[in-house]
């Protein structure tokens, strides 16, 4: 059974408007099977798929095998009942313009239903006003001012990573650490009690302030959240200076010459 996240994903079509370089068509592939998207469409691209195209999408190639080949955006755009477009300008056209997590959040709300569409231009031009009259909205990812224009297969992987990032928010999936064996706090008690001891066995403590240099050690541990094997590691040491500080007494008991 494919999960909710997985469907969505399934019903969200990247169109490429009349690509120019066989090779942006191939890392747009990348982009979006890296982040679990499949559904590629190509409206009159200059060129074929060629090996360059094959080479960039470095594996998704099963993306380029199913992508549908159109002569106008309205066939590629077919039963969509939301279209975005991706806009490198901030046009003067009064069109609602998009944050990429707000777009991406109506994306997968209407892919819960249905199919939608995210609209990428030319290389050289961008969308015409045409294309532009087709989507609902635009979307644009904020960008220095002086330089805004990202390379297409770029803008790709962004919008392609915020769907995914909104999705795995959606069904509460998170990067968690491994996990480790905490010492409990019995165990960090023994371990302060041991190195209380052995300062005072190795002529380091002094009972005047141990106190406060205990409190700093406790400090400098809780900070570290040692583990268990960790703790018995610095037992272990603990245990081997005081037995090095009772030979090292034996020593200096033993009358001289
Ligand atoms: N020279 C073109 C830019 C083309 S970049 C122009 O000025 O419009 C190719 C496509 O990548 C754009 O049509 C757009 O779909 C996408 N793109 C590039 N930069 C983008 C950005 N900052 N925000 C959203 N889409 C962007």
């Amino acid at each position: 059974m494919i999960d909710q996240m997985t469907a969505s994903l399934a019903r969200i079509r990247f169109v490429l408007v009349e690509t120019t370089h066989t090779g942006n068509i191939g890392a747009v592939a990348r982009a979006m099977k890296t982040m679990g998207l499949s559904r590629l469409e190509l409206v009159a691209p200059k060129h074929p798929i060629d090996a360059e195209a094959l080479a960039r999408a470095s594996g998704a190639d099963d993306l380029l095998e199913r992508a549908g080949i159109h002569a106008h955006l309205v066939d590629a755009l077919a039963g969509c009942r939301l279209v975005i477009g991706a806009s490198a300008r901030l046009r003067t056209v009064e069109w609602p313009l998009l944050e990429p997590p707000i777009c991406a959040r109506q994306l997968l709300d209407e892919a819960a239903t249905g199919d939608v569409a995210l609209v990428f231009g030319r290389e050289s031009s961008g969308l015409s006003n045409a294309e532009l009259a087709r989507c609902q909205a635009l979307v644009h990812i904020p960008t220095n001012p002086d330089f805004s224009s990202l390379n297409l297969a770029a803008a790709a992987q962004v919008l392609a990573y915020e769907i995914r990032r909104t999705a795995r928010e959606d069904q509460g999936e998170r990067l968690v650490d491994p996990p480790r064996d905490l010492a409990t706090a019995d165990e960090l008690e023994g371990f302060h009690g041991h190195l209380a001891t052995t300062l005072v066995d190795i002529g380091f403590g002094d009972p005047g302030q141990s106190h406060k240099l205990m409190r700093r050690l406790r400090r400098l541990f809780n900070r570290a959240r040692p583990d268990r094997i960790e703790i018995n590691i610095l037992r272990g040491i603990l245990s081997a200076a005081q037995g090095r500080k009772r030979l090292q007494a034996h020593h200096d008991q033993k009358p001289s010459g």
